[in-house]
């Protein structure tokens, strides 16, 4: 392995992951933080998708050097510590304190701080954060329930969080080229800078920055920082040459779709399933709550489907259904139970020869990647931005494609299995 990347969530993960099957290298996604002494699957990079983004900043930090841990003794050469590209964290962390931990641990002198994703809009210039047109703390961003991000000045919001030296790469070391981003970086150092911000304001500069950065045992930033590595490896001749797989193969075996995603891109998606003639089953929180519907009945239905379609069976509906159904079971339970039982009908499925299986909503994935006993997943063909399918290397042999709720395209549903062989 050559590259390992710490993830503080898991879509964020994904995100980082597919970035670097995209720039050719093998990249693996491990679930959780690795037992001590848990081997690693082989690949180019591993992306450890932790939790740690609002957890408390000491569980943060152990989880993220136990990831640090399992991926040097898995050869990796370099750590990335990926988080959002709009530096979602608190006045106390958790950015702050796990790349202090991670800085300590591997003897790093200097890291870069690089959230940026220009792709996205997100994008930094002086040190300065913007989301599309507009400073950080005049996004959406301001009003976030759990990371509410007031302050668009990076070493500010970085040197907030850490007791080290905080300075600035700015574009006008950047635009030159890797060379003077190098002397800039050397400059900082001699004044004690351990951690420096950088501008990027293209793909071009986070290229730029990869190259310059090809020393640093620790980076830390958003997934966009990744896009500049496998150059490096490559160059080194550490990494073949790999395409990027089109098409991913599966297991023989049956094709479903689970969504608990009440949000309206996937409600979209479901309307456009049904239309196609998918055959669908919508699932009643309230008699599953009352015990009048059961996971049984759902994979007992889902199975009893013809078996050359995709079938479909979803709990997702519109704002005033769900607002309804957590008035009478409150919205933690409500949520709970749906969850709860799509683990139970993926388990009950895969039982029944599911092995392609598309998951719609972030804490329904989440859910499921439980019920299934999912640690491992190599990531394959994007289907659309942001998801791709992937194969359970450590768990039951099966291919999945978690999808978070806003993501896809209207023939999500199905498109997706053209990708697969
Ligand atoms: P998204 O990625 O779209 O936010 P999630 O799966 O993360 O989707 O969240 C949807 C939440 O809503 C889950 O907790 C799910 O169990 C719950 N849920 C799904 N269907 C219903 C419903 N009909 N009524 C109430 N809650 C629901």
């Amino acid at each position: 392995m050559l590259l390992g990347v710490i993830a503080d969530d898991m879509t964020g993960a994904t995100d980082v992951a597919l970035m670097l099957n995209r720039a050719g290298m093998r990249t693996v996604q491990v679930i959780g933080a690795p037992a001590a002494g848990a081997k690693l699957p082989e690949a180019d990079a591993v992306v450890v998708a932790l939790k740690s983004r609002t957890n408390p900043v000491a569980e943060a930090v152990a989880d993220s050097l136990a990831a640090c841990e399992a991926l040097l003794a898995a050869g990796a050469r370099q750590i990335l510590f990926k988080y959002c590209s709009t530096f979602d964290s608190t006045a106390k962390g958790n950015i702050g304190p796990v790349a202090d931990a991670l800085m300590q641990r591997l003897n790093a002198h200097q890291a870069i701080v690089c959230p940026a994703f220009p792709a996205n809009g997100r994008s930094i210039f002086q040190g300065y954060l913007f989301v599309g047109e507009v400073p950080l703390q005049e996004s959406s961003m301001k009003d976030h329930p759990l990371t509410p991000m007031r302050d668009a000045n990076l070493m500010r919001l970085m040197g907030a969080q850490t007791p080290q030296k905080v300075g600035l790469a700015s574009y006008a070391s950047v635009n030159q080229g890797a060379a003077a981003v190098r002397k800039r970086l050397a400059e900082l150092a001699a004044d004690g800078v351990r951690y420096v911000v950088t501008d990027a304001l293209d793909n071009g500069h986070l290229m730029v920055l990869g190259e310059a950065i090809s020393d640093h045992v620790l980076l830390t930033g958003g997934s966009g920082i990744a896009m500049g590595l496998p150059e490096n490896f490559r160059k080194a001749g550490l990494l073949p040459w790999r395409e990027t797989a089109t098409h991913l193969a599966a297991p023989t075996g049956r094709a479903g779709i689970i969504s608990g995603s009440c949000s309206a891109a996937t409600r979209g998606q479901i309307k456009a399933a049904l239309a196609v003639g998918i055959p669908a089953l919508k699932v009643d929180p309230l008699a599953l709550a009352g015990g009048q519907q059961t996971a049984k009945e759902l994979a007992d239905w889902a199975l009893a489907q013809p078996v050359d379609k995709p079938f479909l069976v979803y709990s997702s509906d519109d704002p005033a259904e769900v607002a309804s159904v957590q008035d009478k079971l409150g919205r933690d339970k409500a949520g709970e139970i749906v969850e709860h039982a799509f683990a139970e009908l993926a388990r009950l499925l895969n039982a029944g020869g599911v092995t392609r299986l598309l998951v719609a909503g972030g804490e329904t994935s989440g859910a499921v990647v439980q019920g299934l006993a999912i640690r491992t997943l190599e990531i394959g063909p994007e289907i659309d931005p942001g998801v791709p399918w992937t194969r359970v290397v450590d768990g039951p042999e099966m291919v999945v494609a978690l999808k978070s709720g806003n993501f896809g395209a209207p023939d999500f549903f199905i498109k997706a299995w053209g990708l697969l062989r």
